[in-house]
Parts: structure tokens; sequence; C-alpha cells
């Protein structure tokens, strides 16, 4: 899909991960993960899912995120044929591949009723699901529950408190990039994502405003200011989108349909125009990368020299036992070369792209 996640990055990191792989390194990129945060029913599932570029969340007016949803890309080479080559995979059903999206949804939906009850019960335990796929980056996605006042169901009386506190324990780590999602159609200065990733991220270096819901704001307003900045300003910037309404979800409205209507929605409002760097789910998946990108810049010299003083000691290893070893480190030397090749690439890509933030 178009607007997946870390696109335009996946080939140099999946390349860098097969690198330390080959050098049997327990040191990796750790990518940050992605928590999404808001109040119910503000989109943040819709948001998650546009970005993965495949249906598979529960979606609704209703409570439909009641567990934190631990959703681990993970990227797989492309296979030419036999059974496909994206399918999911839960912690709690080891061994079993869900190639069918449709049943993956089914299957959160069980697995939730199954611990929080059938009676709109939250709970704090996590559903871990891995998505392998050629078209993703290794990355987490965190999906969870929305920010509610009023005890429904099953619910008990502190309900919001108790869903802050499980919030919170997501978003309060440094390396967690929070996506905070609001509803267009609401005042941006009551928005229950903005005011939590402020407790959270209070110079706001971690959190990207994701402002939904433009199609249905109310006749004669539109969200110019709230995308500028001119209503809460943001470091990180706000990105508005369009996801699918409960009628699209009602008709299987497809995600590449919904990103057409999208960039169709956004060509067709003018006060939108001149907007494009902060409009659409793909200028969020880029703003994404950047930020990935960059962290990415910051650990590889880290890891450069991890891999280095790796290298050091089987070279040691090689004098002592001879040349059963001395081809493991040329390799490794070989490989270290390739390595500081990427470093150079992604730091000239990364001064590529703040040419182009501050040209903006
Ligand atoms: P969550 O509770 O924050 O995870 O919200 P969901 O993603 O489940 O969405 C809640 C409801 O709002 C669903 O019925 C969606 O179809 C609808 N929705 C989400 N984003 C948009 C949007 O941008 N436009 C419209 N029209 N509906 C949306
Ligand atoms: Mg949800």
């Amino acid at each position: 899909a178009a607007a997946a996640v870390g696109s335009s990055v996946i080939p140099i990191v999946n390349k860098l991960q097969d690198i330390f792989a080959q050098l049997g390194s327990n040191s990796t990129i750790d990518l940050p993960q992605v928590a999404v945060v808001g109040s119910q029913s503000s989109g943040k599932s819709s948001v998650l899912e546009a970005l993965v570029g495949r249906d598979f969340l529960p979606r609704g007016s209703d409570i439909c995120t009641r567990r934190p949803l631990v959703l681990q890309l993970v990227h797989c080479p492309k296979k030419t044929e036999g059974q496909g080559d994206e399918w999911g995979e839960f912690l709690h059903l080891p061994g079993r591949r869900f190639y069918d999206f449709q049943e993956i949804k089914r299957e959160i939906e069980t697995e939730t009723n199954r611990e929080a009850g059938g009676n709109k019960g939250v709970s704090d335990k996590q559903i871990r699901l891995k998505i392998f796929s050629p078209n993703v980056l290794n990355i987490t996605l965190v999906d969870l529950p929305g920010i509610t006042k009023v005890p429904v169901g099953d619910q008990p009386t502190d309900i919001e408190a108790r869903i802050r506190t499980m919030i919170l324990s997501y978003i309060k780590h440094k390396t967690c990039i929070i996506l905070a999602v609001s509803p267009a159609n609401a005042d941006l200065a009551n928005s229950d994502a903005l005011q939590m990733a402020r407790v959270a991220d209070p110079d706001g270096s971690r959190t990207i405003g994701v402002i939904t819901k433009l199609d249905i704001m109310d006749r004669g307003t539109d969200a110019r200011n709230f995308l500028l900045g001119n209503v809460i300003p943001l470091r990180l910037g706000y990105v508005g989108v369009v996801n699918r309404s409960q009628q699209d979800i009602n008709m299987n409205r497809s995600i590449k349909d919904a990103l057409a209507y999208e960039e169709n929605f956004f060509r067709n409002q003018p006060v939108y125009h001149g907007l494009a760097h902060c409009c659409g789910v793909p200028q969020l998946a880029k703003k994404l990368n950047q930020i990935l990108v960059q962290h990415i810049k910051a650990v590889l010299p880290g890891l450069k020299s991890r891999v280095s003083a790796q290298l050091t000691s089987v070279a040691k290893e090689a004098h002592l036992y001879g040349d059963v070893v001395v081809t493991k480190a040329g390799q490794g030397a070989k490989l270290l070369n390739i390595l500081a090749k990427y470093c150079e690439a992604f730091s000239s890509m990364v001064e590529g792209k703040n040419e182009e933030l501050s040209t903006a």
C-alpha cells in the first residue's frame, strides 16, 4: 500500500537488519514504538489501519478497542508463489497463521471478549499480534482503548482514571512516538489526546497531532487553524486525515478506495489548498518516516562501534584458533564496510529531508 508505514526507509533498514543477522550480532535496530491516544471513537483504530494499509482492526461508533493491541509488523521476504506472503499470528495462538485479515479481526474480537467480557468491559491485558509482510518495516504499533468518562455496561466507576493510567504506561516511555488523535468536529481545546500527550511528552518532541473526521465538520467551519497549529501549537505539527465513515465500514469500502476518496476530498476543498504537507494519510506516513530516519541516524554510530568491537574479538579468536575463524572475520569486515556506507546514505537522506522541511 502506498501509505504503508516506513515505505521509503524499508529497503535501507531491512538491509541493515540483514547485515546484523548475518553477523549473528545481537545488536539490532530497535525502532521506536508508535502508540495512538485519544478519546473513544476519535478514529484511532482507523488511523492505524490506514497506516498499515490493511483492514483488520475492529472499529465502530461504540467502544471497540477494549484491550491494548500490540501490533508488531515483521518484514519478511516476498514469495513468488504459494499461500500468499502476508499473514498474522497471535501470541495466544502460537503456530497458527491467519491469511484472512477478516479472520484476524474476528479473533481480536473473540479474544477481547474472553478477557474483558462481552459487556463493554476494558482490560489492560495486551493482545499481541504479529503481521508478517514484505511491505512493512519492523516496527511496533499500539492501539489503545479510548478515554471515556461515563461508565457503561460492566465498566467500573473509575473507568476514566483506569484508562488514563493504562495509556500513560505506554506513552510515558521516551522512545514512544505518540499519535494524538482528535476529531475535527470537536473543539481542540477539549482534546483528551493532546492533554494526555502533554502530560507524557511536555516539550512535544515525540507527539504528532492527528486531526480526523475533516469530512464531517459543521458546515461553515474548517480545520485550517487546527492544522496550522494556531489553536494549540505542537512542535512536530499536525496532519489532517479523512478515514472511512461507519457507513463505509458497513459497506466494506476498501482502504484503496478510502485513500482515493481522501485525496479527492483535499483536492476539492479550496480551504486546504496550500496545506498539502499536513493533509492526508500518506503525509502522516511520511512524517513518521522522517522521525524514524532521525532515530535510526541517532542510534547508528553506537551500533557501528558495537559491531567493530565484536569484530575485534572475532579477530583475536582467529589468532588463537587459526583459519576457520579468519574467513568469518573477513566477512565481518566486509559487512562493516557496507554498514559504514549505509550510515552515510542515511545521513545524506536525513539532510535532504531537513531541507525539504525547511522550505515547507
Ligand atoms: P477509535 O475508537 O478511536 O479507535 O475510533 P474508530 O477508528 O473505531 O472510529 C470510530 C468511528 O468513527 C467509526 O465509525 C469510524 O468509521 C468513524 N470515523 C473515524 N474516522 C473518521 C473520519 O475521518 N471520517 C468519518 N466520516 N468517520 C470517521
Ligand atoms: Mg479503537
